[in-house]
């Protein structure tokens, strides 16, 4: 394969915005990919940014074992939940139906969550 611009030379890589290759005189190497123009150059340093914010919000090789954000919020607000209705119905002998729908409604939804990031192997 030779260079887009200089169809003598011999391509030493692609550019990683524009995926076009480039020879040694006319590649920029950014130090994380290769680019052809200063314009590619801002667009892979544009990428590079994509891919770290992305990296960052999902968590991507991050090794901690503690549960899901998710998780813990939904869970946090189940347990509250079924605990004041358990209050109501030791202390009053009342059924609460808004504690207890809501109670059970943030575990199921904290399960659900859980499976769900679990399966997409999501860490966040
Ligand atoms: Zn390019
Ligand atoms: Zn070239």
């Amino acid at each position: 394969m030779n260079c887009f611009s200089h169809n003598a030379a011999p391509a030493v890589g692609v550019c990683k915005a524009c995926q076009k290759a480039v020879c040694v005189e006319c590649s920029i190497d950014t130090g994380r990919g290769l680019a052809c123009s200063p314009a590619c150059e801002k667009e892979v340093g544009e990428l590079n940014l994509i891919m770290d914010k992305s990296k960052q919000i999902y968590s991507i090789g991050v090794t901690s074992k503690l549960p899901h954000t998710a998780v813990l919020m939904y869970s946090f607000f189940g347990l509250v939940f079924c605990s004041a209705a358990i209050y109501q119905y030791a202390t009053r002998g009342r059924f609460d139906f808004i504690s207890s729908a809501f109670g059970l409604g943030f575990l199921v939804f904290g399960m659900l969550a859980y499976i769900r990031n679990k399966r997409l192997n999501l860490n966040c």
